[in-house]
């Protein structure tokens, strides 16, 4: 730290992204990134738009946010369009919370909510998991502080239901509540479908998963359209040009061949059945996962050795060294061989151990 930081961020804690080595070539099943390729239209439009690079990109998005408002079933003003999702939570929390309106989020879920509450100065509460690693939608009921739920949860896999989630948006009438579906495309059911009946509902998604645009930086979010102003007003006062042509080009590309998006979510829900399988039959604990990742725990509980191990024999799986989490690993759902892979090397290591 230089002499001359700011006191404000002398005691802030950066989220840590999961490691990207470049030391030798690994099966990487830690980021939730995608298998696959980007869509071929995608990247058709993004090397169009990229001979325009030398013009500013669109501060309204508004192609995109047409594209996003067909395919959703909502209004292009009930959109939002951001560089990657971390980005409109972010502004979410600038936009939603204050001194008087706290935030609150479950004690194990995406770890950028910590961040962004202390980056921003605002107060939290963590409010634990059940013993099943399960959200229980009654601890959300009547809080009076804006609340973020990932749904499919992060990095557990568990899935709220419509029903739960309508629950807890009628339990806080006045306060936003913020449903993060950065994983929702691998078998769970949108909530965006209820931002005409709740006005108090923001819904985000991302392109970095089910859409093989993780590089690319592009997420957004559905709500009423007056939220959307709010975050129009946040962004317009820290960068208009947020998301750049070339990923806006994609992402538009992207959502023409929903049927390649599909197909891929589909193959990557029968890779994470066969998976979790598998490790069940080696012993271990796995949670059901509606997500493209699995939070696995192997026979004896401990995660860090696993993570350990599979690094050794060149996968990359992620760990998380905290109460609740070190008993498992999270492992994200891979091709059909990089499973095969990481269940070769886990059945090996099983074995080495004592
Ligand atoms: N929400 C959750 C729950 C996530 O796991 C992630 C991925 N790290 C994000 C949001 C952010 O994704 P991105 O910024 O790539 O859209």
């Amino acid at each position: 730290m230089s002499r001359f930081f700011s006191n404000k961020y002398a005691h802030l804690t950066p989220y840590t992204p999961g490691e990207q080595p470049r030391d030798r070539r690994y099966i990487k099943l830690n980021t939730n990134e995608s298998p696959f390729p980007p869509s071929p239209k995608a990247l058709e439009r993004a090397a169009a738009a990229a001979e325009n690079l030398q013009l500013y990109s669109d501060p309204t998005a508004l192609a995109l946010k047409q594209k996003l408002a067909q395919c959703s079933g909502v209004q292009p003003e009930q959109v939002f369009c951001s560089n990657g999702s971390d980005e409109v939570l972010y502004f979410a929390f600038l936009a939603y919370c204050d001194k008087n309106t706290p935030a609150a989020f479950p004690d194990i879920s995406y770890g950028f909510y910590k961040v962004f509450a202390q980056f921003t100065g605002i107060d939290y509460t963590m409010i634990p998991l059940q013993e099943d690693y399960s959200i229980r939608e009654e601890d959300y009921f009547s809080l009076g502080k804006t609340i973020f739920i990932a749904n499919p949860n992060a990095p557990t896999g568990k899935l709220l239901t419509l029903a739960q989630i309508e629950r807890i948006l009628q339990n806080n009438p006045s306060n936003v509540v913020l449903i993060d579906e950065a994983y929702i495309d691998f078998g769970g059911e949108s909530a965006v479908k209820l931002v005409d009946r709740y006005d108090n509902l923001l819904v985000t998604q991302t392109f970095s998963k089910s859409r093989s645009l993780a590089g690319g930086r592009l997420g957004m979010a559905f709500g009423n359209a007056k939220l959307i102003q709010d975050l129009e007003t946040v962004k317009f006062s820290i960068n208009p040009y947020n998301v750049n042509s070339v990923t806006m080009a994609a992402g538009i590309g992207a959502l023409e061949d929903e049927e390649y998006t599909r197909k891929n979510c589909g193959i990557i829900m029968e890779n994470r059945a066969y998976t979790a399988k598998k490790l069940e039959e080696m012993g271990f604990t796995v949670l059901p996962s509606f997500a493209n990742f699995l939070f696995a725990s192997p026979p004896g509980g401990d995660g860090g050795s696993l993570y350990k191990a599979l690094k050794d024999k060149g996968i990359l799986v992620r760990y998380f060294d905290a109460t609740r989490l070190r008993e498992f690993v999270r492992i994200t759902i891979g091709t059909r061989q990089q499973m095969d892979a990481l269940l070769e090397a886990t059945s090996q290591i099983l074995e080495e151990t004592p």
